[in-house]
């Protein structure tokens, strides 16, 4: 309880581990994770042996068996708080395969029960709002949209070809849709999800816009909220790849790392933010530090063939934190 009222004084910045359990036919594995208690995660870093165990301390750990909704208990007060007019970023970091689309929006054959972030969030959203519809009238709008390579996708385009924004900033020009259900929500997903043109590597940003205004005063305030399902952290082996592949590692290297410059300054409070290194932190810009409030799930695989990865992961967060 202290440990949390410290981390609310410290600033809005928060950080949750996540491990991912082990997939159908992995046996005879030794988890490269030790223990995990309610704030903290040791791992071996020597795994085979079992010597070198590190802890790292995070707001929360949520261990293989966590379910998606006791996940989602844990970030619903951010989202909430969009709707009295907070700006929030909610991302998912780790290598490819740890768990980030599991944790955002959820395992391919997709159930009501194995819904990630995405999904719970905006029916949350939509579940408040109806709440205190004899106070507020809440207008909720979702853009969907991927950056590659520095540029700029609208994936909610219903006419099918994808609109490149090179100098957007605010993504004015993103198809902005306006929705009232959580069918309205799953629906556009679908038609996000088919307009992805790159895959698994792209960085991938869902915001939703709310505009509620008092019914009594006519005051409007507005909140926004990103759900962030970012590029696999894994290092490319320079040697192993060439043409077009190098060159989207290298942008999606200097994007997570001009992430991590950003919100660790911002961690610090330092007076300078180098907002302007990636076209993803300058999307973000108003939505990260001020009245802003982040979330910053890691994701971790349990493999010890992982752990070098792993321990990456865990010193970014740490960074962040
Ligand atoms: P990433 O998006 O980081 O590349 P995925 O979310 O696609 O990773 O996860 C890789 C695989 O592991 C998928 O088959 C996914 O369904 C499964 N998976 C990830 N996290 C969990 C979890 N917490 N519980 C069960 N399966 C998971
Ligand atoms: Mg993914």
């Amino acid at each position: 309880k202290l440990y949390n009222q410290v981390q609310d004084l410290k600033g809005s910045i928060r950080v949750y581990c996540r491990v991912r359990p082990f997939l159908p036919g992995q046996f005879n594995y030794l988890s490269s994770v030790d223990h995990i208690e309610e704030g903290s995660i040791t791992i071996n870093t020597l795994a085979k042996n079992g010597k070198g165990r590190k802890s790292f301390n995070f707001n929360k750990v949520f261990g293989p068996s966590a379910t998606q909704e006791e996940v989602f208990s844990d970030t619903r007060p951010l989202v909430r708080s969009v709707l009295d007019g907070y700006n929030v970023c909610i991302f998912a970091y780790g290598q490819t395969g740890s768990g980030k689309t599991f944790t955002m929006t959820g395992p391919k054959d997709l159930t009501e029960t194995s819904q990630g972030v995405n999904y719970r969030a905006l029916s949350d959203l939509f579940l408040l709002a109806e709440q205190r519809k004899d106070t507020f009238f809440y207008d909720v709008s979702v853009q969907m949209i991927e950056i590659y390579n520095e540029q700029v996708r609208d994936l909610l385009t219903t006419d099918g070809l994808t609109r490149r924004y090179p100098f957007a900033v605010y993504v004015p020009d993103a198809s902005l849709v306006h929705v009232s259900s959580t069918s309205d929500v799953i629906d556009l997903m679908n038609i996000g999800q088919r307009n992805r043109a790159v895959g698994a590597t792209a960085l991938n940003d869902r915001s939703s816009r709310s505009h509620r205004r008092d019914l009594t005063s006519g005051n409007i305030l507005r909140g926004c909220m990103h759900l962030v399902d970012l590029a696999g952290s894994e290092r490319v082996d320079k040697s192993e790849v060439t043409g077009d592949r190098l060159k989207e590692a290298q942008h999606i290297n200097r994007s997570l790392s001009a992430l991590g410059d950003v919100i660790s300054s911002l961690a610090q409070k330092n007076s300078h933010v180098p907002y302007r290194n990636s076209k993803l932190t300058q999307l973000l810009q108003d939505s990260l530090g001020g009245q802003a409030k982040t979330l910053m799930f890691v994701h971790i695989s349990p493999e010890p063939d992982a752990i070098g990865e792993t321990i990456s992961t865990l010193k970014f967060a740490e960074r962040v934190a």
